[in-house]
């Protein structure tokens, strides 16, 4: 039978979700059905509530909603009423499931699991290592609990459990030993889910067993990541402890000299956690360029006029992400594919070309015809001699987040 599965995904004042309609059967098929997408922005503000119900055209509207469990109950209200539209949920009871996209499971959590009260504790235990993220994705599960009842089956699916097996040699910090022993410092990395789907459709497209896939996954949105995928897991990735570590992002700065934050609080008189929040949410592609931390723009502008710091920006991302690609290559000792995901991954052309130029010596040859005709839909865009072969894969967390809630509420083990 169909479950309709509501799969949420909540950050501090958005709260993003989906219907998905899907079963056995159809995750072995592909086509599992989107039923509705949406998002409520602002929240405790303005709040701006978007939906996309199957192909109808977007709609747009305001609602006062005061927090995020008010953000659930408007979303479960508006789904099951007639103003939504969608045939196959008539009452809140025509949901069956919810899946929860959890952003940090620490060392426990290695894959999907349903919720209980002891993996509710558990998630709240990791409250330490996500402060900003976690104490939302409790809130989303309790609220769902509140108005859907105890009984509607809910599961929690981790960013960080995709890089479970990352091996110590990697996963751990050249710090004091005993720092990892009382605080669980080291390497978890994040964007697990988007890692992962990009990993699976690989193997589909290339037609590839997962023990034969060796890719490096570069997933660049807003937050951008790299993975080092050997034999179908990650052997290593480029965010940290927290997501600021790694590739250049849209605010965030990615790697830097851990001796800067002291530097930085002494010579502007912030303290270390403002600092923290300056190498989040003012560094990256904004930072630099000081202008945006939107790539689109900052490439139009780019092709408008000169801007010495707009270019920087655009080329320090290209450069760290290449960087990633070259230490990946030597720590798999090679790879077959380079795969390109997330908002800039999958739509600029001109990001993939910085990225992969200069990579020819190892047997990577894009296909300029193929990467500039390839915007958001799957595609390899190198050429058919290529030795090493890059492709576009749009990334796609809430499908697997929905495909695990059926998984794991029907006790299936997870093949993608
Ligand atoms: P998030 O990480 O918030 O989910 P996305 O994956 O949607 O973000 O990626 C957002 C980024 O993708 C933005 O920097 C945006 O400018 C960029 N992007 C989207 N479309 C294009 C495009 N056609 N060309 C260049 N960048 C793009």
């Amino acid at each position: 039978m169909l479950m309709n599965v509501l799969v949420l995904n909540s950050g501090s004042s958005t709260l993003k979700f989906q219907l998905i309609a899907t079963d056995l059967e159809q995750i072995q098929n592909n086509q599992d059905k989107r039923l509705c997408r949406g998002m409520v922005e602002r929240i405790g503000g303005e709040v701006i509530v978007t939906v996309t119900v199957g192909d109808q055209p977007r709609r747009v509207f305001s609602e006062p909603i005061a927090n995020l469990p008010g953000a659930v109950e408007f979303i479960v209200r508006w789904l099951s009423s007639d103003e939504s539209g969608i045939a196959e949920v008539r009452h809140a009871g025509d949901i069956h499931a919810a899946g929860h996209r959890v952003v940090h499971g620490g060392e426990k959590f290695s894959e999907s699991v349903v919720i209980n009260d002891e993996v509710l504790r558990d998630i709240e235990n990791c409250i330490d290592l996500a402060p900003l993220h976690n104490p939302n994705n409790v809130k989303c599960i309790r609220a769902v609990e509140r108005i859907l009842g105890s009984k509607l089956p809910q599961v929690a699916v981790f960013d960080t459990a995709f890089h479970h097996r990352i091996p110590e040699h990697a996963h751990l910090y050249a710090l004091p030993y005993h720092l990892y022993r009382r605080h669980h410092i080291r390497r978890y990395g994040f964007h697990g889910t988007s890692h992962r789907f990009v990993s699976y459709r690989y193997r589909v497209l290339a037609k590839k067993t997962r023990e034969d896939t060796n890719i490096i996954t570069l997933h660049l949105g807003n937050g951008c990541s790299a993975a080092a995928i050997q034999k179908g897991y990650p052997v290593d990735t480029s965010m940290g402890m927290t997501p600021l570590e790694g590739l250049v992002m849209g605010t965030r700065s990615g790697d830097v000299d851990a001796a800067v934050v002291n530097l930085i609080a002494t010579k502007e008189g912030l303290s270390t956690a403002e600092v923290e929040s300056l190498l989040n949410t003012q560094s990256g592609l904004l930072g630099i360029s000081g202008l945006t931390n939107d790539m689109r723009v900052l490439q139009q502008e780019l092709k408008e006029h000169e801007d010495r710091r707009v270019r920087l920006a655009i080329e320090i991302f290209a450069y760290r992400a290449k960087k990633y690609i070259g230490a990946y290559l030597a720590a798999m000792g090679g790879a077959d594919a380079v795969v390109f995901t997330g908002g800039i991954g999958e739509n600029s052309a001109d990001i993939r070309g910085r990225i992969c130029e200069g990579l020819q010596w190892f047997g990577l040859k894009v296909d300029p015809a193929k990467n500039a005709e390839s915007v958001g839909k799957e595609e390899r865009i190198t050429t058919a001699d290529s030795k090493v072969h890059a492709f576009v894969i749009p990334t796609d967390e809430e499908l697997l987040i929905s495909r695990d809630t059926v998984r794991c509420i029907l006790g299936e083990p997870h093949p993608s």
